[in-house]
């Protein structure tokens, strides 16, 4: 490009600061569309891990029209971050989740491979309803590019073609074709030992199956007529949630995650499973607890997650951690499952000064700490 961009990764305090807000399947993708699409009036980008592919479309193309599309809350804090960080206008930038309906007008796209081949399907079954004969360029590590990505293409969108491998990385050459494809999701299995049907919109963790954590870790949920307040943080399809107010009548319950879908789809399993007790929840779209109000629920339960754009990383559990505590009132109490390898023991013990094992299996254990003081 012209400019010189300088991209950060989100959150900004995270501590391994050498990972890069930027890979080679970007930069083949941007100077690929640089190279064969002189002027695109509105682009309609997908994935965008960190604001990285708006930034150099705007850069390039100062009234270009981008409408990008993201599942992750903290993706989007991210891109408007680094467009104000480099300068760039945000007034014809719009951010929108997965699920909201694409623009019809747009006359390029450009998505990054997501690794969940689910969630791929879903986008490309929303492509498929878009008018005939819009380019659209996938980029991703030639890894992660399988036959099978390839035959998803084909299914949703014109017969595919791909570039050379260029720093491990691979464009795919496609277009729109009109011819509308359902999406197959969301989809539904039964809770096991409970009459609730669990619903899963497509990028939702463990979305095909209950996670085997949180089978674990519905052993140790409270119980009981007090009417406390509950944070589901990392909630995902709300399973943690739900089994605690089917066991909690009175509780309120705050389901919190990154994910537009994991929120949608926990708000779908509380209005379909116990619709007498939706107007006790609360659900959010957020980057952990940041902005909740400190010193105002009882009690935090966290099935926390471990990586975040492809990178293995604990700064987000640790995050959760940090901004749990903050919220707690004094004497609450955050209970989270990890697996015993990650030694979160450890770090408990150092933020609360306590923490015990209320629970314990050859993979995982259940931990509590209170805050006190
Ligand atoms: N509670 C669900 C369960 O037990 O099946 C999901 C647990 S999953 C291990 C962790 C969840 O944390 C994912 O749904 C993920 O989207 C969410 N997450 C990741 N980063 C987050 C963040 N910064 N803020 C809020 N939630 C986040």
């Amino acid at each position: 490009g012209t400019h010189p961009l300088t991209l950060h990764r989100f959150p900004l305090d995270q501590k391994n600061r050498s990972l890069q807000a930027w890979d080679a399947a970007d930069e083949y993708l941007i100077e690929y569309t640089f190279a064969n699409y002189e002027t695109p009036k509105h682009a309609l980008i997908f994935n965008d891990s960190f604001g990285g592919l708006a930034a150099a479309l705007i850069a390039q193309h100062p009234t270009i029209k981008v409408t990008t599309v993201s599942d992750s809350f903290v993706s989007h804090q991210a891109c408007q971050y680094n467009l104000a960080e480099n300068t760039l206008s945000k007034t014809h930038l719009t951010l929108q989740n997965s699920l909201a309906p694409l623009p019809l007008d747009c006359d390029l796209i450009l998505m990054k491979v997501p690794k969940n081949a689910g969630f791929l399907q879903h986008q490309l079954a929303q492509l498929s309803h878009l008018p005939a004969n819009i380019p659209v360029i996938l980029a991703g590590k030639v890894k992660e590019i399988h036959s099978s990505t390839l035959k998803s293409v084909a299914h949703f969108l014109s017969a595919p073609t791909t570039s050379l491998a260029v720093k491990k990385s691979r464009l795919i050459f496609t277009h729109t074709t009109c011819k509308p494809v359902d999406d197959k999701f969301p989809t539904d299995w039964p809770l096991e030992k409970t009459d609730f049907t669990i619903s899963n919109h497509a990028n939702v963790f463990s979305r095909d199956s209950l996670d085997i954590g949180a089978r674990f870790f519905a052993n140790y949920l409270p119980q009981g007529k007090k009417p406390i307040k509950v944070i589901d943080l990392g909630c995902g399809n709300g399973v943690i949630g739900l089994l605690t107010l089917a066991k909690m009548p009175n509780a309120k319950l705050i389901f919190v995650d990154e994910s537009a879908m994991a929120v949608a789809s926990a708000k779908q399993n509380i209005q379909h499973n116990l619709p007498e007790q939706i107007d006790n929840c609360e659900f959010h779209q957020n980057d952990c607890l940041t902005n909740f109000t400190p010193g105002s629920v009882d009690l935090v339960l966290c099935n926390p997650p471990f990586h975040q754009a492809q990178a293995i990383t604990d700064h987000i559990a640790w995050q959760m951690f940090i901004q749990a505590k903050h919220t707690l009132k004094q004497g609450g109490e955050l209970r989270i499952i990890g697996n015993r390898h990650l030694d979160y023991q450890d770090k408990l013990h150092r933020l609360f000064g306590n923490c015990k094992i209320i629970g314990n299996n050859k993979k995982f254990t259940v931990l509590s700490a209170t805050k006190r003081g």
